[in-house]
């Protein structure tokens, strides 16, 4: 009986942190950038050296804590998207497809 049910709760122990495990992981995957408390800057990743403030679009808001969805693009102003294979954001605009910012700020 005893046995049994601390089988069971070691069972459920594991199970929560598998869990905890894949949630971490899954977060790791897809996370926006915090907003930073001042302004934001990025840096043309094809031409580093200058920055640019950044016109925020859109934040989101993700364990309590906001983090930028969207920003303006310098160079088109079309909305830019956070890539996070780049781990920068991405330019949408039609005529401006390799618009790479990263964020310095
Ligand atoms: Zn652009």
């Amino acid at each position: 009986m005893a046995r049994g049910s601390s089988i069971r709760d070691r069972d459920r122990i594991m199970t929560k942190a598998l869990r905890k495990m894949n949630r971490k992981k899954r977060e790791a995957k897809n996370t926006l950038p915090l907003l930073p408390p001042g302004e934001i800057l990025i840096m043309d990743s094809l031409n580093p050296g200058r920055r640019y403030p950044a016109k925020l679009l859109r934040t989101g808001l993700k364990n309590r804590r906001t983090v930028i969805v969207s920003l303006e693009c310098p160079a088109c102003c079309s909305p830019m998207i956070w890539d996070r294979i780049w781990n920068a954001f991405k330019c949408t605009g039609k005529t401006h497809r390799k618009g790479i910012y990263e964020l310095v700020g």
